[in-house]
């Protein structure tokens, strides 16, 4: 499917990724699929992602798994090593794997990563079972999703199995986001305003973000925006946000700390990190400047406070 191929990343970047959890799938290496702590806690009857509290979620039916390693921003709070996997794809050719394939291989490989704690007397045999079915897919591992350009043909071939799709995107692909119809649509809004914005994203697509905000708001699907709060960053101005949420209308909006890990930590100190206390208190302020909106839950381990529309209902998937 598609041109040929220069990828952004050489051999030692990928097996530094494959050492941190990352499994490649697919002919052409530009899609990933990785557990995450929250399944295994989950198969282990020991707990729950903040995903479930706030959506119905079942951790260990979640596969997580990007269509694109690649992105076009270079934020400062991502955990991805920044240098390897920027692309801009307009210009660099890459030979697409299919929607089907890709779809087909993260199912395989999840069953395969899943297979592995079978053998542990913690692992709760109905869950593992269930496992062994996942249901949920988090399109939202590492890099920029609407950078694939089949992403709405994945989605579909995922639904086409009796999945529901969660989709993360830097909002910076409007014409992507008008296109796609997953069950949940987020996109990340981490600046209340363009200097801030170019400041932790180092990437100028403030007017594309502008309008993807426009387009969620006529979104079918669920729509959620989330804020990853970085201390002395851009914890600042909640009027400036609230002025964007509104344009956005999100059903959810999710105010959640930076997390000090991955590669961030060589480009953020640990006390960027902000206390769930100090995401309580920003939320709260964005809230107050939002009408129609009202703090509905939290969750203390993941640092997160949910935000909800007075229209919308939780716990639905
Ligand atoms: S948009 Fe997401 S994947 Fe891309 S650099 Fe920012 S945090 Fe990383």
């Amino acid at each position: 499917m598609v041109q040929r191929a220069i990828l952004n990343y050489d051999e030692n970047t990928r097996q530094i990724l494959e050492r941190q959890g990352y499994h490649f799938v697919g002919a052409h290496s530009h899609s990933a699929v990785k557990t995450c702590l929250w399944l295994r806690k989950s198969l282990r009857g020991e707990g729950n992602c903040y995903k479930g509290k706030f959506y119905g979620i079942h951790a260990h039916r979640c596969l997580q798994m990007t269509p694109s390693v690649f992105c076009n921003q270079r934020c400062v709070h991502c955990w991805r090593p920044l240098e390897a996997f920027n692309i801009d794809t307009k210009r660099q050719n890459v030979i697409w794997d299919s929607p089907e394939e890709i779809a087909e291989a993260c199912i395989t490989e999840q069953r395969r990563l899943v297979s592995g704690f079978k053998g542990s007397i913690k692992t709760n045999i109905r869950a593992f079972e269930e496992a062994n079915q996942p249901k949920h897919v988090a399109i939202s591992l590492i890099g920029e999703p609407t950078l694939y350009p089949y992403l709405a043909e994945l989605i579909e071939a995922f639904h086409a199995r009796d999945m529901t799709t969660f989709v993360v995107s830097n909002g910076t692909n409007p014409e992507m986001i008008r296109e796609i119809n997953p069950t949940q649509l987020y996109i990340s809004l981490n600046a209340p305003e363009e200097s801030i914005y170019r400041c932790v994203a180092h990437a100028n697509y403030w007017d594309e973000i502008i309008e993807s905000l426009e387009v969620l708001s006529g979104k079918n699907c669920r729509t959620v925006i989330r804020i990853t709060c970085i201390e002395g960053l851009n914890m600042e101005n909640p009027a400036g946000y609230a002025d964007l949420l509104s344009r956005a209308k999100p059903d959810f909006i999710e105010v959640k700390a930076y997390m000090h890990i991955g590669y961030s930590r060589m480009r953020l100190p640990r006390t960027a990190m902000p206390a769930i206390s100090r995401v309580r208190a920003f939320a709260a302020d964005i809230a107050d400047h939002l009408q129609g909106y009202r703090i509905v839950d939290e969750s203390v381990p993941s640092r997160v406070v949910l935000i909800a529309s007075r229209t919308s209902s939780i716990h639905i998937m």
